[in-house]
């Protein structure tokens, strides 16, 4: 089905936004349209990652918006960072997580952290796409405890010896190059890049995700990889540096459900003017009213709340705890909107014929990773007791 969205901007944000961010924006908004829309359906239905869209997603800026252009990224602002994975998950939460991953990720801890060496050699492959990266954080057994994870190295002298392994890594099967996060012998978290082909390092697919199936997840496996010492990231270590990286990621997340809500808002809205029952359209039900409003009520405030973390960020005074707030309450404000658009569409809304259930089985990845519902709910009441609760 032709791809009808329109964006909803009730509290006229637009006007809030410069020419440059509107133009980038409606520019993704464009070639996404054009190019993902059409194709969406099938990925997903497939699980497969459409590898033939990675260079129109670095043609829109995808790939590091925010990097330096010197390192080949678009040296945008954050705000256009967001607008740009607000539109990526207007369309598909897993192409959003392809990009966030590259862009947050990986050319961000990359380019914070890395020698000018790596800079060089890694950022403008991963900006125009010819690279695709990963991020190992997560463990079988270290999810929302990934302090506690097990991946090691040790100093040989002239590399180091890596051994582990880490579960549920976007993009890791296709990746040419890994963040990798593991101890050395003192127990201190450092960030190594794994490239593909360094023996004793695989990357299997994990299968049978009935979420982000638009989006490639693997495995990452460590049977004694040599790491030259020049891959070590040197500007920082302990778990801030992954942290940091997933400030940055989540930020991206929370203006990206805002894309999922609108779309499912949208359809919502136009299936309920078109939709003929008991002689009228339903839009004109009250309990249709109801939801449509409450919707689009949820949407603007999402709205409000993100372009202010913009702001903040811009300005680099975004705190880790206004950013948990804001992935936290957009990714559930679109969930609940994705379901109340499923019902909207009666048993059409079951079908691939509607973008609603792709985004509502999307986003119950979403509301888990980088950081679950429930540990973004604990970081704000540790951030205003000042008492974590989480250990
Ligand atoms: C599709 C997908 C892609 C992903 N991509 C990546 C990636 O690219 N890189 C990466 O490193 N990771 C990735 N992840 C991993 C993701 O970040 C983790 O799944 C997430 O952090 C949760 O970890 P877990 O699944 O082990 O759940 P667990 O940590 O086992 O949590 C299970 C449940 O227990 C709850 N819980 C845990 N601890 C507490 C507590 N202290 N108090 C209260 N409740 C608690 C959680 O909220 C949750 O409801 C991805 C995951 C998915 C599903």
């Amino acid at each position: 089905m032709a791809d009808r969205f329109q964006g909803h901007d009730y509290y006229l944000m637009d006007e809030m936004l410069t020419e440059e961010q509107k133009m980038i924006r409606d520019a993704a908004r464009e070639w996404l349209k054009a190019e993902v829309s059409p194709i969406i359906e099938d990925s997903f239905e497939d699980a497969k990652f459409p590898e033939q869209i990675v260079p129109g997603l670095a043609s829109i800026g995808a790939f590091g918006p925010y990097i330096p252009e010197e390192y080949g990224g678009a040296g945008l602002d954050q705000i256009s960072y967001g607008l740009i994975m607000q539109e990526l998950e207007r369309v598909d939460s897993g192409i959003r997580s392809t990009a966030s991953v590259q862009s947050s990720l990986v050319m961000y801890p990359i380019w914070k952290f890395g020698s000018e060496e790596q800079r060089q050699k890694f950022l403008p492959k991963l900006a125009s796409g010819e690279w695709i990266g990963c991020f190992g954080l997560t463990e079988p057994d270290f999810g929302s405890n990934p302090g506690g994870m097990l991946t090691n190295f040790k100093d040989m002298g002239d590399h180091y010896l890596l051994n582990g392994s880490k579960m549920w890594i976007s993009n890791s099967p296709i990746a040419q190059v890994a963040v990798v996060w593991a101890k050395n012998e003192e127990g201190r978290i450092h960030g190594l890049l794994v490239e593909k082909g360094m023996e004793g390092f695989t990357a299997p697919e994990i299968k049978g995700k009935h979420s982000l199936r638009a989006s490639i997840t693997g495995e990452l496996i460590f049977d004694n990889v040599k790491v030259p010492k020049e891959n070590l990231l040197p500007g920082k270590s302990g778990l801030g540096g992954p942290l940091s990286c997933l400030d940055s990621a989540r930020f991206g997340i929370a203006w990206g459900a805002i894309g999922a809500a609108m779309d499912c808002y949208d359809s919502a809205l136009r299936y309920s003017m078109e939709r003929i029952q008991f002689d009228k359209p339903i839009g004109a039900f009250q309990l249709t009213q109801k939801k449509l409003a409450e919707m689009i009520t949820e949407i603007t405030k999402a709205q409000l709340l993100t372009f202010r973390l913009g702001e903040l960020r811009n300005e680099g005074r975004a705190t880790t705890a206004q950013i948990s707030m804001a992935k936290r309450n957009n990714v559930d404000m679109a969930i609940k909107i994705a379901r109340e658009a499923r019902q909207i569409h009666g048993g059409m809304g079951i079908t691939n014929e509607y973008s609603i259930m792709r985004h509502m089985a999307n986003l119950e990845s979403v509301i888990t990773y980088e950081g679950t519902h429930d540990i973004h709910l604990l970081i704000t009441g540790a951030d205003v007791t000042g008492i974590p609760a989480f250990k």
